[in-house]
């Protein structure tokens, strides 16, 4: 209860923080675009991982508060990007408890005009066990969200329950791959065939992938060859706040990434 006050407070104290991980098409090297992360700069604890206290905002009901405070950031950074002639994309994170909200469309609706930014450019994360727990009441959501212009990501694909008919009828652009199939990919021939499938499967279907937590070169040349669109992992850069991100972007421009 004690954390769960605190928490409510976080937002309006300014006492959260959202860190942005570049993610680098593949082919190029280029970093194309961001998932932001969210901290919590706790007056006494540190800075805390998002592990720490998601669970208990979604279980509280205060993740919608929390969301719209990344959302309002997100797209606050988003247009900062494009002021810079950047077209970078920006994921988010998002509960199914958020894209439920009946006034979800008109918040997002109203970022969009607010901070004049293009809707593909804001990518909507939503994890594979979520959305599965409850497809059917989330389609139609997710479709209005997807004539808006959104881009929807399935985010921890191979994690979860995922229902080949679901996959098929749900209006998604991106499967982010699990960090857990790429981890051990050098070594496991089952974690290179299951990606390599996935790849495979997003491409027939006309979706992009991701690959999450990208470590090593060799894991790096295994998603190049299998076709995988984009990275996403330490190997490149762990997640920045906005000044690093900054540096980040000038040290990426002196010298790329992938040659
Ligand atoms: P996620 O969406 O799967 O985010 C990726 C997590 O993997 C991040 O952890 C990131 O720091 C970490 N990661 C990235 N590259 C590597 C790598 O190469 N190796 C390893 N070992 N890890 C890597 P983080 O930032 O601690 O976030 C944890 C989870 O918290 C996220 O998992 C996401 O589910 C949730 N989360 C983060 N920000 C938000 C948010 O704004 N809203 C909501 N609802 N959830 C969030
Ligand atoms: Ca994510
Ligand atoms: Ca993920």
């Amino acid at each position: 209860m004690e954390v769960e006050r605190e928490l409510r407070h976080a937002a309006t104290d300014g006492e959260l923080r959202l860190y942005y991980q570049p993610q680098i098409d593949t082919a190029s090297g280029e970093m194309i675009g961001a998932e932001a992360l969210i901290r919590w700069q706790h007056p006494k604890h540190g800075l805390l991982s998002p592990d720490t206290f998601i669970p208990l905002a979604e279980e509280s009901g205060l993740i919608n508060t929390i969301s719209d405070w990344v959302l309002e950031n997100a797209c606050r950074q988003l247009k900062i990007w494009r002021d810079n002639g950047s077209e970078m994309k920006m994921a988010v994170n998002l509960s199914s408890k958020d894209i439920q909200l009946e006034d979800f469309r008109q918040k997002i609706s109203n970022l969009i005009d607010k901070y004049e930014i293009s809707p593909q450019s804001l990518e909507l994360e939503i994890t594979e066990s979520t959305l599965m727990e409850n497809p059917e009441a989330l389609e139609s959501d997710l479709n209005a969200l997807r004539k808006m212009g959104l881009t929807l990501a399935i985010d921890d694909f191979g994690s979860g329950f995922s229902s080949l008919n679901y996959l098929k009828r749900l209006p998604v652009d991106v499967l982010k791959i699990d960090r857990m199939f790429i981890r051990d990919i050098d070594r496991d021939e089952n974690d290179k065939a299951i990606v390599s499938g996935v790849v495979a499967l997003a491409k027939s279907m006309g979706l992009s992938t991701v690959a999450e937590g990208v470590e090593t070169p060799q894991q790096l040349s295994f998603l190049k060859s299998a076709g995988c669109a984009q990275c996403q992992g330490n190997l490149f850069s762990y997640p920045l706040d906005e000044d690093a991100l900054i540096g980040f972007l000038i040290r990426q421009y002196e010298r790329p990434l992938i040659s």
